[in-house]
């Protein structure tokens, strides 16, 4: 081996491995999500980098939190009430354009037939190009932790719901004939991943995220604690693309295009 094709090696294999700053924004986005709450902790400061570019986003709800709680005396629906409450104030801070909530029951999220049917409703009314969704892989966390069951079926039933029965017009007929055309779905952007393969630069969007989650006060009590962890952990993810913070996300791209890939 000649000695500058050594160097060279040496070099490529000591130096970390470094990628970019994932610069693709889809015109129309929405986030999927199991809980009130899950889409702040989740991609929040991605959603508000794209949507102060000029991206429309759109949030749904599978569950609006009814268990999220520690008094078994408590009132459901009032707890549910307020959460929604809660996240409408955190979309607002994000600035999507609108939320959802399809009143599935929480700690019982299934990914049934109906839950689908309600999530290919929500994709071919808003049409948005690119899914946001938890990884339905995800079972345990390898720094500790099992995902909550509800995440992982809110996580497959946004997949199984955008490809491929939102894109086939035979899949729920009744919507196609109530004028809901099918509607192609480009790519998945699935956070909580241990399969993280693009790294969102959100160091000018990060405070909306924080000030996204104060909007929820009956799931968190220690808001200052929170805020740090935040920040640590997502100037953790912005070491990948070099970064004073970053979101990481399992890109898929289901329809190829002419533009920039994952990573
Ligand atoms: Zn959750």
């Amino acid at each position: 081996m000649a000695r500058a094709t050594y160097r060279e090696y040496l070099v490529a294999v000591s130096e970390p491995e470094r990628t970019v700053d994932h610069a693709w924004r889809p015109d129309r986005f929405m986030v999927i999500v199991a809980h009130p709450d899950d889409a702040d902790f989740g991609p929040a400061a991605t959603a508000a980098r794209w949507i102060d570019a000029g991206s429309q986003g759109w949030l749904v709800c599978c569950t609006s939190g009814d268990q999220g709680g520690e008094d078994p005396d408590a009132d459901p629906l009032a707890l549910a009430a307020l959460r929604e409450d809660e996240q409408r104030t955190a979309a607002g801070i994000v600035g999507y354009a609108g939320v959802s909530f399809l009143h599935q029951p929480d700690g019982a999220l299934a990914n049934d037939l109906a839950l689908r049917e309600q999530l290919v409703r929500e994709i071919r009314t808003f049409r948005p190009d690119a899914v946001m969704a938890t990884d339905p892989e995800t079972l345990f966390y390898r720094d500790g932790g099992v995902n909550h069951a509800d995440h992982r079926a809110a996580g497959l039933a946004a997949v199984d719901a955008v490809y491929p029965a939102a894109r086939n017009p035979m899949a729920f007929p009744g919507l196609a004939r109530s004028g809901l055309a099918a509607h192609r779905v480009r790519r998945l952007y699935l956070f909580w991943s241990e399969r993280n393969n693009a790294w969102v630069d959100v160091s000018a969007s990060l405070t909306r995220r924080i000030d996204a989650l104060r909007a929820h006060p009956s799931q968190i009590r220690d808001l200052d604690g929170l805020t740090e962890r935040i920040r640590t952990w997502a100037a953790e993810e912005g070491k990948a693309i070099g970064a004073n913070a970053a979101e990481a996300f399992r890109v898929v791209v289901i329809d190829d295009d002419e533009d920039e890939g994952p990573g």
